[in-house]
């Protein structure tokens, strides 16, 4: 595959920088056998070429009969071509064909920048919609920027069409990125981007990423910018996530602390209850929680700070307490105390404590239980 290098590009692009806008009845992007050709048929109405019509545009471009005008290509090269057919096929060469030079019946116009073949490719699509397949694949990269420059949107949707669902490969990434930018390709660029960001160690290895680096710093600049947000963003997610599943997990928890505190559970529960030993459980935290209040109930040290099992104890019934929408008919031990003691905390835990909650509250949204629910 050829790929236009940078003086190449540069030539194509000093050409004819800005290209008028879009036609709006522009030719839908069809292959060639299924060039649709409204202005032959009635009003609304569509037919199919025939391969006799296709072939007798493939003939005029290829015989050139009474052709009038003169492409001048790279190294001395001439497509012949018809100025009516290439006039309505392009409005940008439509404007080129009224200033040229004229001798006799002939008119000489320049396309210079691009290969003597691309030039014929893209004149041949003009007249047939036609191509070669390894002329696509060999050129594609060219017939981009001319559809681009010439305003001939069908080919420019070929184009991206094809590179997006096949010619674009790691080795060529860069370069046309760098093209779908210059020709207005949106899609084209973003696919790219994110093309270059998924193998981007490889694609910084590659010749094209080092031209570039050469060619254009400040697009290499926004690329790796844009790749540090990327990995950012990714941990930011991966972060929040986990953050998400532990305000989950304590929620859960402070469930099965109330559940196991008001309706008991498998062995714990209150002094007035039933135990059910064997019934299965909906609260995922509370067969934990059990094993922790049996700790607590049960452990020498049982003060704040004493030894890890009964601080994580502590822990939760405070923060129950804090959750705790009606401490006077609440069953959870310590309850009320701990909302006693809420006055006489420092300003930091204070805040400390606030943040956690909303947090909690905000990451369970709208199904919190009633026993929480704050009026
Ligand atoms: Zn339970
Ligand atoms: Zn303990
Ligand atoms: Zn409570």
């Amino acid at each position: 595959m050829t790929n236009m290098d940078g003086q190449s590009l540069h030539n194509a692009k000093k050409l004819v920088p800005v290209p008028p806008p879009l036609p709006r009845s522009a030719a839908t992007g069809y292959p060639c056998e299924y060039l649709v050709m409204n202005n032959l048929a009635p009003r609304g109405q569509s037919s199919c070429i025939s391969s006799a019509t296709r072939d007798l545009w493939e003939r005029l471009f290829n015989e050139g009969y009474k052709a009038d005008v003169r492409i001048n290509t790279d190294n001395g090269g001439i497509v012949y071509a018809h100025s009516s057919i290439i006039a309505v096929a392009s409005p940008v060469l439509r404007g080129m064909l009224k200033q040229a030079d004229r001798r006799n019946r002939w008119r000489s116009i320049s396309i210079f920048g691009v290969p003597h073949d691309a030039v014929r490719v893209f004149i041949r699509y003009l007249y047939s919609s036609c191509y070669e397949k390894e002329e696509m694949e060999e050129f594609v990269l060219h017939l981009l920027v001319l559809s681009h420059v010439y305003s001939v949107p069908h080919l420019k949707r070929l184009c991206e069409q094809k590179l997006e669902l096949g010619l674009l490969n790691i080795d060529n990434v860069v370069d046309v990125f760098q093209l779908a930018l210059l020709c207005d390709s949106p899609r084209l660029s973003l696919i790219c981007h994110r093309k270059i960001i998924k193998h981007f160690k490889t694609v910084s290895a590659s010749e094209g990423w080092k031209a570039m680096k050469l060619s254009h710093p400040i697009l290499e600049k926004e690329v790796l910018e844009s790749m540090i947000e990327e990995e950012n963003s990714k941990k930011e997610r991966v972060r929040k996530m986990n953050e998400r599943e532990i305000y989950l997990q304590l929620y859960d928890a402070m469930e099965a602390l109330v559940h196991i505190c008001r309706d008991g559970c498998r062995t714990i529960g209150p002094h007035d209850k039933a135990f059910k030993a064997n019934q299965p459980c909906r609260y995922a935290s509370c067969k934990g929680l059990e094993l922790l209040v049996r700790h607590f109930a049960g452990c020498k040290l049982r003060v704040p700070g004493g030894c890890a099992h009964c601080k994580r104890m502590w822990q939760l019934l405070e923060l129950h307490s804090r959750l705790c929408a009606d401490p006077d008919i609440c069953r959870v031990p310590l309850c009320r105390n701990f909302k006693q003691r809420i006055s006489k905390q420092s300003k930091k835990d204070e805040i400390r404590w606030k943040i956690l909650v909303e947090k909690i509250l905000r990451t369970r949204g709208i199904g919190i239980a009633s026993c929480f629910r704050r009026l």
